[in-house]
């Protein structure tokens, strides 16, 4: 049977790395499409991003709001997608001190996201005081200091991720993105029911409300503006750490 998408002809839209999902297995069926094992990602599965054009799955995309311009919302469904599933992760309170491990890109909209959910996110960055500060962080620290009621480790290294299990409260969570290689955590930094989780973003409820949330509140983007034709040098800059935000190619 064929579905039927609410989407308007016309509509500005626009999608992450999340292409589509089968729309019937479990994960489909009970609200988890991103954890689907059928799902297909854009740029690797199918055609998209690097690109002046896409087709696209009328039943997986999210409207763009009209307050939002493309060059804001274009890493919004990456970036600011990923660091909000994260965020849910931890589903701060009120009050709540989240500790955030390492500050670029996802961090920027981690810490937006936080304290706008009025808990605290606690920058812990040796070089980018900065960017924490711009994006609003109720306390910036060099190194983590007493007990936290959850963590997001956004560097991809794992020796902190030591730091960021030892730092929480008993029961509370740790989201780890990304590690490059293997970590080793002894048992004792998770012992009473410390939570040690990944993140799959994609979920569209999700991407829409990091879209409700940036026209309502109005997420800062540190966003450079730059040719489609210059993508090998950005990916270049990107990997060598010279680029802090998020770079968005324009054909
Ligand atoms: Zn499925």
């Amino acid at each position: 049977m064929e579905s039927k998408s609410e989407i308007e002809k016309g509509t500005r839209v626009g999608i992450g790395w999340f292409y589509n999902a089968c729309g019937k297995c479990d994960q489909c069926i009970s609200g988890h499409e991103n954890l689907c094992p059928n799902a297909l990602v854009s740029g690797i599965n199918v055609k998209g991003g690097y690109a002046e054009y896409a087709v696209l799955d009328a039943n997986y995309v999210t409207p763009i709001p009209d307050s939002i311009g493309n060059i804001e919302a274009a890493p919004l469904f990456c970036a600011g997608i990923t660091a909000y599933s994260e965020v849910r992760r931890i589903n701060p309170s009120v009050n709540d001190r989240i500790a955030v491990f390492g500050v670029g890109g996802l961090a920027f909209y981690a810490i937006q996201m936080i304290e706008a959910m009025g808990a605290k996110a606690v920058a812990v960055t040796r070089s980018h005081a900065k960017v924490a500060e711009e994006a609003g962080a109720s306390e910036i620290v060099e190194k983590p200091s007493g007990q936290y009621d959850g963590s997001i480790v956004f560097a991809p290294s794992s020796s902190l991720v030591n730091d960021a299990v030892s730092a929480v409260r008993s029961g509370k969570t740790i989201v780890i993105p990304a590690v490059m290689g293997k970590i080793e955590i002894p048992f004792s930094s998770f012992t009473w029911e410390k939570n040690i989780t990944s993140v799959a973003s994609g979920l569209r409820k999700e991407t829409r409300a990091v879209l409700d949330m940036a026209a309502g509140s109005g997420l800062k983007s540190m966003v450079h503006r730059r040719g489609l034709s210059e993508a090998n040098e950005v990916l270049s800059e990107l990997k060598n750490g010279r680029i802090i935000g998020r770079a968005v190619l324009v054909p």
